[in-house]
């Protein structure tokens, strides 16, 4: 998917305040509310915005367990499976590794068990401490139009501007903007 300075500003304010309406979106950016809500369906439908709730609800209990995976068959019913959070194709003997977070021991067991049916030869490994863990920074391809002379650019200049950021290609076309908005007042 091909962002463009509507769905960045969309994620931008979405990063700020998750709970933020459509409403105050399409206030803000001067959008109408069916295109906000089409624009954050296209998002989420392209991954690029993820479950969000669901990631800081895990982490909030303490009981869970995080196990690692490994088997030799990718089963489509896998795909379905909540408790999976990660799946690689990786080298090595068994080219499918896994990342589940189940809340206690007897889900664990439940899991493996559900696994095996769908995949025989399960190896599973139980995580003890988590010694790092870092979510790698998303690349955002983006084209942002300038909000000056319209032209797009992938490195714009960024002008934040009543809480939303504007975006310029060059810094002549953010000076004539920001001449532009005080001669309007
Ligand atoms: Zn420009």
């Amino acid at each position: 998917m091909r962002l463009d300075s509507t769905d960045i500003r969309i994620l931008k304010l979405l990063e700020d305040d998750s709970r933020i309406s459509h409403k105050r979106i399409a206030e803000l950016l001067n959008l109408s509310r069916p295109t906000v809500k089409s624009r954050i369906g296209k998002l989420i439908n392209n991954g690029i915005i993820k479950k969000f709730t669901v990631q800081i609800g895990r982490e909030a209990l303490k009981e869970n367990i995080t196990l690692f995976i490994m088997a030799s068959s990718l089963n489509k019913n896998i795909l379905e499976i909540d408790e999976i959070v990660e799946i690689y194709r990786v080298t090595g003997e068994k080219p499918l590794l896994m990342k589940a977070v189940v809340g206690g021991m007897k889900e664990a067991v439940e899991l493996a068990d559900k696994l095996n049916e769908f995949s025989g030869d399960i190896i599973v490994e139980i995580a003890l401490e988590n010694l790092k863990s870092e979510e790698a920074e998303p690349v955002l391809k983006a084209e942002y139009t300038c909000d000056y002379c319209g032209s797009t650019t992938n490195t714009p200049i960024i002008f934040k501007h009543h809480n939303v950021e504007r975006y310029f290609c060059c810094p002549v076309c953010l000076k004539n903007y920001r001449r532009a908005v005080r001669e309007s007042r």
